[in-house]
């Protein structure tokens, strides 16, 4: 918690927004347009004492973690880690138990360690010479063999486990590292890479997290990669980023291939814009990961049909998180690597510039075999393509690909449309009326001065909420008053949705006083008021039921119910005008 609040507080929203859009100074507000939908006058607001936005065109708003999340396309964890980058705050792992912690820390030595032994195997073993004359038989230069070091698995079943076992390491934390298997026998474990180059795998700080070993022995799989551990997870990592975010920050596109061999190929033919997906299906994960160094990417997997159908199913993903992609499938069926042994350099480079743009190839593969002049294909046909261009963040991107693609496959783009999701076309109709005026100022009372928090919920009985529009805003803070955490803006617009936390974020950077202790009263007063008149009104029916079905007694004790919600209405307007009416 203590974190957020200092990246919280060491961030400036006009400065993030205005790395997004143009912002002008108008009084304590900057204004500008809306970086997330196309407008001509600005109506995107950035209140900088607040440390808020809100856009009274679209709706969107919160605060400068939604701001990064929205337009990053970051979960709010790594939206964190990217302001406190920025503003070189250090970053404790949160939400780890002390033991996970540890356990991570452990598994993160015994991959330093393991590495060391893998590159002692390739260098200095009569085995490892074998491995390393593949290496260089494959064309890699002892620079990249060094850059990105490669190493050497003994053919052996237990070669690591005896590395590890004269340090006196346990074999069920290297198991837990996924550096050995358990055998048949209770208590016996085997090395998980026998016979195999190693490469292995960084996290974006250059740390070993894992390893990938391609055999020398025609074991299957061919190659076989870490699996999941305290520090490795599959589909998180894009291969080899560690050593390219500069150079695809600079070229301000990177080309994705799917292994080591094609990544250190095109690395060492100097393409150092490049990074792996390490197994075909590409992540939304990796994508976020690449879009934070550069908005575009070429996707540039094996020429076979199972790389096609790789790249056709990474569209989609580009298309949700917003990043701009091209597909080169290279002549011949080949990959990366063999085209670059075979034709060289810049024959690779002239493609490069031929990459097809995302849509046209999304399209071009959609219609692939199809019997477009049946109306039911093309129809189907349609709706796929449709589905995957849905999923565009960007409401100019999604409108200019729908035009583009009712031009391409000659329908009237309005039929196409018309395809689309029928609920997009009334998204405001499930929007319920506003919050009181009450219950919006206790709203920015508490957001313009959280200390008020334990006063302002002890005197608000969870039963006045019940009918609230706001109800599912203060059962979440309740909820994390009482476990005594802050719960982070973006994590409450996640867990509200997104048509309360619009009026959320309208109704707090709206201009209002300062906040007090008084003020909050009152308006705590106000809505009891309006819920037990809302409770008289029920109460008022109830008796006209009760009168006209001749329950005498029903209507007597209902009746000194009503005097009794009269009484306090009456005592509660008057401690209202009393505390309103200080000057
Ligand atoms: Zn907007």
């Amino acid at each position: 918690m203590e974190t957020i609040d200092q990246v919280r507080g060491a961030a400036n929203i006009v400065e993030i927004a205005g790395q997004y859009t143009t912002l002008r100074q108008r009084g304590r507000k900057y204004v500008g347009l809306c970086p997330f939908h196309a407008e001509k006058t600005p109506s995107f607001t950035v209140d900088a004492e607040k440390q808020l936005y809100h856009c009274f065109g679209c709706g969107v708003g919160g605060d400068v973690f939604s701001l990064v999340m929205e337009k990053e396309n970051l979960g709010f964890p790594e939206a964190l880690r990217h302001l406190a980058e920025r503003y070189n705050i250090p970053l404790p792992r949160r939400g780890l138990s002390p033991q996970a912690l540890k356990l991570e820390e452990q598994v993160q030595k015994l991959n330093e360690s393991a590495l060391a032994f893998f590159r002692r195997s390739l260098v200095s073993t009569a085995e490892g010479k074998a491995a390393s004359d593949y290496l260089k038989k494959r064309g890699l230069s002892e620079a990249v063999i060094e850059e990105f070091k490669l190493g050497y698995a003994p053919n052996a079943w237990n070669a690591l486990g005896e590395y590890f076992k004269a340090k006196g390491v346990s074999e069920g934390l290297l198991e837990k590292a996924g550096l050995v298997l358990p055998g048949r026998k209770p208590g016996e474990f085997y090395d998980r890479f026998r016979g195999r180059v190693i490469f292995p795998i960084f996290s974006l700080t250059g740390k070993p997290v894992g390893f990938g070993g391609r055999t020398l022995f025609d074991q299957e799989p061919k190659y076989l990669n870490s699996p999941d551990t305290p520090v490795y997870t599959k589909g998180r990592i894009l291969y080899g980023l560690n050593a390219t975010k500069e150079a695809i920050r600079a070229a301000g596109e990177f080309i994705l291939v799917e292994g080591y061999t094609d990544f250190l190929s095109l690395y060492q033919a100097g393409f150092k814009n490049v990074a792996a997906s390490l197994g075909t299906a590409l992540t939304p994960h990796q994508v976020g990961q690449a879009l934070r160094f550069a908005p575009r990417v070429i996707v540039n997997y094996d020429g076979d049909p199972a790389g096609r159908t790789a790249a056709f199913r990474a569209m989609p993903v580009c298309f949700e998180k917003g990043m701009e992609a091209g597909v080169l499938i290279l002549p011949g069926g080949l990959d990366p690597d063999g085209f670059l042994r075979k034709h060289g350099r810049d024959a690779y480079a002239g493609l490069l510039g031929k990459a097809v743009p995302a849509l046209q190839y999304l399209i071009d593969v959609s219609v692939e075999g199809k019997r477009m002049d049946v109306p039911e294909v093309k129809t189907k046909v349609l709706r796929s393509i449709l589905a995957v261009l849905e999923a565009i963040p960007d409401a100019v991107v999604r409108s200019e690909y729908l035009r583009r693609t009712a031009e391409e496959l000659k329908v009237e783009e309005s039929v196409l449309r018309g395809l689309s999701r029928p609920s997009a076309s009334s998204p405001k109709a499930a929007v319920p009326a506003g919050f009181l005026p009450a219950e919006k100022r206790l709203l920015q009372i508490l957001f313009e001065d959280p200390g008020l928090k334990g006063e302002i919920l002890a005197e608000f009985p969870e039963s006045d909420l019940q009918g609230l529009k706001s109800e599912p805003i203060w059962r979440i803070i309740i909820d994390s008053f009482r476990k005594k955490k802050d719960i982070p803006y973006p994590e409450m617009q996640k867990a509200i949705g997104p048509p309360l936390s619009r009026e959320l974020s309208e109704a707090l950077i709206e201009k209002a006083g300062p906040a007090s202790a008084e003020e909050a009263r009152d308006c705590l007063c106000a809505l009891e008021i309006s819920c037990r008149e809302a409770e008289l009104r029920r109460l008022q029916g109830e008796i006209a039921r009760e009168e006209r079905n001749g329950e005498r007694g029903k209507v007597e004790s209902l009746l000194s119910r009503k005097q009794a919600l009269i009484l306090r209405i009456l005592a509660l307007s008057g401690r209202k005008a009393e505390g309103g009416g200080e000057p």
